[in-house]
């Protein structure tokens, strides 16, 4: 089964991807949140600059013992950080998350690739699962989950789409993943179409260019 989510992202990611006459197109941090999220990933708040001066006083306050310090209870418990197994949180992705992310696409997009041989796939598949440091667990719910034991947003990213990209591969739907042939959109998609002859990402770029067609005819292009 291909998870919808795994799909969606990668397919969001997918399109960041520079192509003849496009340059590469993914550049912000934001861009690596919304990949996140779509992925179904809890992402943490990026701290403003409020938040970073509260850390810092706090922590000057702990290093000078000064009268606001807090000293801990005897019997209170400090907070135990989640196993990676136990949460789908990614943190507040920067700057250098960006390029690991750029790197991860097209590695997922060589695998996808129709002209790889089966025996290259089956390895970039495995290298990268080794690269990302992901593993099989099952998940504070109780589901069977692929985690990734980095912690950084394009480790976390790469736990949703490797085995996204492996399903597709064992489901034989490489084939459908292509680009939508509507002017102006040509976005990646993975076609669900019965017959496996869709063209378009969605309804409105196919209803878009039947538009543009009924147009050409009738007034020649
Ligand atoms: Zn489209």
């Amino acid at each position: 089964m291909v998870d919808p989510n795994g799909v969606r992202a990668l397919m969001e990611l997918l399109a960041t991807a520079p192509a003849a006459g496009i340059f590469e197109g993914l550049f912000y941090p934001s861009q690596v949140r919304g990949i996140a999220e779509t992925a179904g990933l809890v992402v943490e708040k990026t701290p403003t600059l409020e938040d970073l001066a509260r850390e810092l006083l706090s922590q000057r306050r702990t290093t000078s013992g000064g009268a606001h310090e807090h000293l801990e209870e005897p019997g209170e418990s400090v907070p135990r950080e989640p196993e990676p197994w136990e949460s789908n949180v990614c943190p507040a992705p920067g700057d250098s998350d960006i390029l690991p992310l750029q790197q991860l696409r097209d590695s997922l997009a060589q695998i996808l690739n129709a002209s790889l041989e089966d025996q290259a796939r089956r390895r970039q598949v495995a290298l990268l699962s080794v690269e990302f440091e992901l593993f099989p667990c099952i998940d504070h719910e109780g589901r069977h989950a692929i985690r990734s034991r980095r912690g950084d947003p394009a480790a976390r990213i790469a736990a949703v789409l490797v085995p996204a990209v492996a399903a597709l591969v064992v489901d034989g739907q490489l084939g459908r993943v292509r680009r939508c042939a509507a002017p102006v959109c040509g976005l990646p998609f993975l076609d669900r179409s019965q017959d496996g002859r869709g063209r378009f990402c969605s309804s409105s770029c196919s209803s878009r260019a039947r538009a543009r067609r009924r147009r050409e005819r009738l007034y020649g292009g």
